[in-house]
């Protein structure tokens, strides 16, 4: 028997079963979730990492429209290599439901599973160390917006410490449900949360909606700082609460022209630059 009879028999005795393989990875890919929803998620990703607000660390999470109770979240991966596959779905009390199981999965997942579960109204979770958000969290200066991109964060921006509730954790990671829970309590009906020490976790109507706060969250701190840096101890003209640009219709429905215009920007760059790699 040849080399290419052989070749051709392996590929007729295969075949079928590297269907069957196909055909129920498929299935499984569908059953994950809607596959444009998953496919944003995957960009998410890429663009949380590409706007510099997560490294190797940091996650972002979409409730499931079709159950309130679950969501989505990649395994424990790098942000900017997570892909369709490596989605997983999540109950409220952070167990898995859905995806590879067979996968390390973020020690913060109760992040995300906590805010869901307070927070009926967000529907996307980013958590990330976004770099120049940390510092706000441990000094006793407000974090304050002073241009129009960070209005959201007027109102308040409140600074959960771990440690007011786990004085005995042995590090600032939530990574428990009751850990989540605090946080979830501490952010109460605000977009965004720093965390001492840590970082910061923003909610969102919608995943684009969540994703773009993350990324002015970041870009209002950097304005923030420079303007507290070249102030020279003098005031500072913030915004005020009544300039806040969020209103409850466009909050309700998650997305808005501003949010779209960015994400298609943003997903643009990402991959782009993804593709340079
Ligand atoms: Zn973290």
């Amino acid at each position: 028997m040849s080399r290419m009879t052989i070749c051709a028999c392996i590929l007729q005795s295969v075949s079928p079963v590297v269907m069957a393989i196909g055909a129920f990875a498929s299935t499984v890919r569908a059953q994950i979730g809607p596959p444009d929803l998953i496919a944003d998620l995957v960009t998410a990703n890429h663009i949380l990492y590409d706007q510099g607000v997560v490294d190797g660390f940091g996650h972002v999470s979409v409730r499931n429209p079709a159950n309130p109770e679950r969501f989505f979240l990649s395994r424990a991966r790098a942000p900017s290599m997570v892909e369709a596959a490596d989605i997983m779905e999540f109950d409220l009390d952070g167990k898995p439901t859905g995806g590879p199981q067979d996968k390390p999965v973020f020690q913060e997942l109760y992040i995300h599973a906590e805010v869901f579960r307070a927070r009926p109204d967000v529907h996307g979770v980013v958590h990330s160390h976004s770099p120049a958000v940390v510092p706000f969290g441990v000094v006793k200066t407000p974090f304050r917006p002073v241009s129009q991109t960070g209005a959201f964060l007027c109102g308040g921006v409140p600074n959960f410490d771990l440690r007011d509730d786990f004085p005995d954790a042995p590090n600032l990671l939530v990574t428990s449900s009751a850990k989540g829970a605090a946080l979830a309590k501490a952010l109460g009906d605000r977009p965004v949360a720093l965390m001492r020490g840590h970082g910061d976790t923003v909610a969102g109507a919608s995943l684009k909606e969540a994703v773009y706060l993350a990324i002015f969250t970041e870009v209002a701190a950097r304005l923030t700082s420079q303007a507290i840096m070249i102030s020279g101890g003098g005031p500072i003209t913030y915004l005020g609460d009544h300039e806040s640009e969020r209103n409850p219709p466009r909050r309700a429905k998650g997305a808005s022209e501003g949010i779209d215009r960015n994400w298609e920007i943003w997903a643009s760059e990402a991959l782009a630059r993804r593709t340079k790699r």
